[in-house]
């Protein structure tokens, strides 16, 4: 342990976030989690949090003593302010703007602000998300320099030191594939196999090298090709 600061993750339950929560369980002397409940179409998301993190303790025993309380915010109120795929039963698409229309404008400044008075009040020091300007979707609050701002606004704000850390920022997918190896070897990429949902239709019927999902949504495009050029790499 390098890092004797506390930290929370912002924890969907999904392969970036698990990537994030392991990274932190292996840097900071406590880690806890914050989840977000805004009615999305999907609540398998919110039960692959729970068992992520059951099988974390079972699985890391190294992880476990350090890895503290989950908290789960309602923020349904979202629904009320966004109109996208992810509220809604419409088709994935771009907009005219080039932005998928599961964009919730400025979702993650929103979910930064919430964790950081959530961090507060548990003297968490540190938030750690896994927002990256490598994705393909270009969400302008997922950008290194507005994170930043962020940090600066919310320490500011709140008269005390709060980190904001990305580890994923500048990673491509199969960079992220190795970084979970490099912190949990084999071990921790098959939970995350397993365990871990990303795919935007909510699919977990069929199993794939790479996870559970439909395989053709632009999560699932995305995880699949990460996945599949880490194995290359691997292989050399
Ligand atoms: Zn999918």
């Amino acid at each position: 342990m390098s890092d004797s600061r506390s930290a929370l993750v912002l924890f969907s339950g999904g392969q970036d976030s698990t990537a994030c929560l392991a990274w932190a369980l292996d840097r900071y002397a406590r880690v806890e989690t914050i989840g977000f409940d805004y009615g999305q179409r999907h609540r398998i998301e919110l039960e692959c949090r729970e068992q992520v993190r059951d099988e974390i303790r079972r699985q890391f025993p190294q992880w476990a003593p350090k890895l503290g309380d989950d908290h789960l915010l309602d923020l349904s109120l979202l629904g009320q302010i966004s109109d996208t795929a992810l509220t809604e039963a419409r088709a994935i698409e771009l907009q005219a703007n080039g932005l998928p229309n599961t964009f919730v404008p400025g979702r993650n400044l929103l979910f930064l602000a919430f964790a950081a008075t959530v961090a507060y009040r548990r003297t968490l020091s540190v938030l750690v998300g896994g927002m990256c300007e490598t994705d393909y979707s270009g969400y302008p609050d997922c950008r290194d320099n507005t994170l930043k701002a962020m940090q600066l606004a919310l320490s500011l704000g709140l008269a005390a030191p709060m980190t904001v850390e990305t580890p994923l920022m500048f990673l491509t997918k199969a960079q992220t594939w190795a970084l979970t190896a490099s912190l949990g070897g084999d071990t921790l990429n098959a939970l995350i196999v397993e365990h871990t949902h990303t795919c935007y239709l909510g699919e977990r019927g069929q199993r794939h090298d790479w996870g559970y999902g439909c395989g053709h949504c632009p999560a699932c495009s995305l995880r699949r090709a990460g996945y599949e050029a880490f194995i290359a790499d691997r292989r050399g």
